[in-house]
C-alpha cells in the first residue's frame, strides 16, 4: 500500500481505574502532555516523515512526563528499582525492535528503535541492552532520575499488602496503570506501533510484561497497528496485538470489531483487564478498553488533537463494542 493517505496518530497513556475525583492539577497535566505528544508526533507526519517518527516523537514526550508509567514516571519493582520495557514495529517491512529490563535508559522507546534500525536483533535485555545504548549514543541517566515519590508510595502500599497477604484488590489495576503507546499511519499509507512501560509495581524476578513482546503488546503489519496496555500476562497469553491484526488481515474483520473481540471479550473472560489502541490502513481508529477508563488521544485530517480519559467522553471507537453479528462500520 503506498498511496497518498491522510496521516493519523493515536496514543494511549494506560487503562485502569480512573476516578472522576482525580486531582484536577494532575488531570490538566495529563491532558497537556497527551496534547503535546499528539502535536509533536503529528508534525512529523505532516512533514511527510514515516509513521515510526511520529510514534517515537509522541512517546518520548510521554516518557519524559512523570505522570505516566514509562521513562521518568516508571513504577518500582519489589526491590525498589525501575525496570523498563519498550518496543516498536513498522508495518510495511515487519521490522521490529525491543528492549526489556533496562534501568538507565532515559527514553527506552529510542533504544527499541535503535535495536530495530542498527542491530541484527529484535530484542535486547538488561546490561547488554544498556551497553548497546552506549554504543548508539542513546542517553543514559542515573537510576535516581526515575524515582518519583508517588510511584515510591505506590510500592510501599503494595509491599504492605504483600505482608498482610491481602489480595491486591484495587491495586490490581493501579499497579500497572500508565503505560504509554502510539500507532501511526503516514502519508505513504505505512503503519507503525510503539509501546513503553515501567511494567507493574512490585514486579519480581526480572518479570517482563507484554509491552516489549512483539505480537503481545505491540504489533504492526501492512493493514493494522496495535499498542496494548493492561495486565500484561493476559496480553502475552492471547498474543493480543497480533491477534487483533490477524483478525483484520486474515479474517477480514473490521478493525473495531477485531479489537473489541480481543479486548472486551477474550481478555476479560480469562480474568485480565486493560485496553488497546489500533489503527488500520484506511485511518480507522479503535480504542477499546474493559476498565473504567483509558487515557487516549487521536489526531487526524483536521489537525486538532483530541484527548479523552473517562468512559463517558466520546472517542472514534465503537465503545462499548457492537456484537460480532452486528455490521460494525470500520470505514
Ligand atoms: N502491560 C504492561 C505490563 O504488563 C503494563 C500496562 O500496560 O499498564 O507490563
Amino acid at each position: 500500500m503506498s498511496h497518498a493517505t491522510s496521516p493519523v496518530l493515536v496514543i494511549h497513556g494506560g487503562a485502569g481505574v480512573i476516578k472522576r475525583e482525580m486531582n484536577p492539577a494532575r488531570e490538566k497535566a495529563v491532558r497537556a502532555a497527551m496534547t503535546k505528544a499528539l502535536q509533536d508526533g503529528y508534525a512529523q507526519l505532516k512533514a511527510g516523515k514515516p509513521a515510526i517518527d511520529a510514534v517515537t516523537a509522541a512517546l518520548t514526550v510521554l516518557e519524559d512526563d512523570p505522570n505516566f508509567n514509562a521513562g521518568r514516571g516508571s513504577v518500582f519493582t519489589h526491590d525498589g528499582k525501575n525496570e523498563m520495557d519498550a518496543a516498536v514495529m513498522e508495518g510495511d517491512t515487519l521490522s521490529a525492535g525491543s528492549v526489556a529490563g533496562v534501568h538507565r535508559v532515559k527514553n527506552p522507546i529510542l533504544l527499541a528503535r535503535a535495536v530495530m534500525e542498527h542491530s541484527s536483533h529484535v530484542m535486547l535485555v538488561g546490561d547488554g541492552a544498556e551497553e548497546f545504548a552506549k554504543e548508539q549514543g542513546i542517553a543514559l541517566v542515573d537510576p535516581s532520575y526515575f524515582r518519583t515519590e508517588e510511584r515510591w508510595q505506590q510500592l510501599q502500599r503494595a509491599l504492605k499488602e504483600d505482608e498482610q497477604k491481602k489480595p491486591h484488590a484495587d491495586l490490581e489495576t493501579a499497579k500497572h496503570f500508565g503505560t504509554v503507546g502510539a500507532v501511526a499511519l503516514d502519508s505513504q499509507g505505512h503503519l507503525a506501533a510503539g509501546t513503553s512501560t515501567g511494567g507493574m509495581t512490585d514486579k519480581r524476578w526480572g518479570r517482563v510484561g507484554d509491552s516489549p513482546i512483539i505480537g503481545a503488546g505491540t504489533y504492526a503489519n501492512a493493514q493494522c497497528a496495535v499498542s496494548g496496555t493492561g495486565w500484561g500476562e493476559f496480553y502475552m497469553r492471547t498474543v493480543a496485538a497480533h491477534e487483533i491484526c490477524m483478525r483484520v488481515s486474515m479474517l477480514g474483520e473490521p478493525l473495531q470489531r477485531a479489537a473489541a473481540e480481543v479486548i472486551n471479550q477474550e481478555i476479560p473472560s480469562m480474568g485480565g483487564n486493560g485496553g488497546a489502541i489500533a489503527l488500520d490502513g484506511n485511518g480507522t481508529i479503535a480504542m477499546p478498553y474493559n476498565t473504567e477508563g483509558m487515557y487516549r488521544g487521536w489526531i487526524g485530517a483536521d489537525g486538532v488533537p483530541h484527548v479523552a480519559i473517562y468512559d463517558d467522553e466520546p472517542d472514534p471507537s465503537n465503545h462499548p463494542p457492537a456484537p460480532a453479528s452486528a455490521s460494525s462500520s470500520s470505514e
